[in-house]
């Protein structure tokens, strides 16, 4: 970096100068003098909370009672029996691999327990108690998935341009308020299962959190999630999960899909499993 030296023909450099001479430190005692790198460290901008938004009426399968979604006639729906929500063991998390505007009619025709939506909103569409066909295996007895679905199209691995199909869905990336409100959503899930487990005496609660790559496959068995929900998403899940002590498929863990690829780790899990060895 170079010296500046202040000039003696400007009002700046004559300014300047005559701190330089009497050898005055600069002192400023003045808000304005303030740099805003200090100001932000003492008093950081508050954070927007993250809103809640209840569109279980939208959502809710009273709506669809034929097991049809009622806007196309076609896409066959089957709706379970309510389970208990202290049955509930597994939460997984997906990507929408699509956005939608904020205003759309269409959130409540997503097939998740929750939507974290592009603003960080995050939109409660079905009960606990209602599953649902997202998951594949792990929808089912004796995990009982509660799925959350990030809205936006990401990239299996963050910041490689492995978008699928960018030029139809975009090229997205979660956002960190969206990160925030997905660790709102785990916390306020463990909760409530863990009250559910406590109230009926079962000591149900959420035991393992997993991304849907290792559970997605198609009807002929073959895995088909490869990038649900992507590295970032995944590895911000993954990092919640292992500071809440809640577990994680480990290596070569699936259940139908493919086992977690190390790029998709997170550095506290893999400081966790260094502890443990
Ligand atoms: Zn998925």
């Amino acid at each position: 970096m170079a010296a500046i030296t202040p000039g003696p023909f400007s009002l700046l450099g004559w300014v300047m100068a005559q701190i330089w001479q009497d050898g005055t430190e600069w002192a400023p005692d003045g808000v304005d003098a303030c740099p805003d790198i200090a100001r932000a460290t003492t008093h950081p901008e508050p954070v927007e909370p993250i809103r809640w938004v209840d569109i279980r009426k939208q959502a809710g399968v009273e709506r669809y009672r034929n097991g049809r979604y009622r806007f196309s006639g076609r896409i066959k729906r089957t709706y379970y029996k309510p389970r208990p929500e202290s049955s509930c063991r597994t939460v997984v998390v997906h990507q929408m691999a699509v956005t939608r505007k904020r205003t759309s009619s269409r959130w409540d025709k997503v097939s998740a327990h929750y939507v974290i939506a592009p603003d960080g909103d995050i939109l409660q569409l079905f009960d606990h108690t209602v599953r649902l066909i997202s998951s594949n295996s792990l929808d089912r007895a004796p995990h009982h998935a509660i799925n959350i679905e990030v809205a936006g199209n990401f990239e299996g691995h963050d910041g490689t341009g492995d978008w699928w199909k960018p030029d139809t869905f975009g090229r997205g990336r979660a956002t960190d308020r969206q990160l925030l409100a997905l660790a709102e959503c785990l916390d306020h899930i463990s909760d409530s299962v863990a009250a559910a487990g406590k109230r009926d005496n079962t000591g149900g609660r959420i035991e393992l959190v997993a991304p849907h790559r290792v559970s997605g496959r198609n009807s002929k068995g073959r895995p088909n999630r490869p990038i649900c929900p992507g590295s970032r998403v995944w590895k911000a899940a993954e990092t919640w999960a292992v500071e809440e002590g809640i577990r994680v498929p480990g290596p070569g863990e699936k259940y139908g899909g493919l086992p977690i690829g190390d790029d998709w780790r997170s550095d506290a899990w893999r400081r966790h499993i260094a502890s443990m060895a």
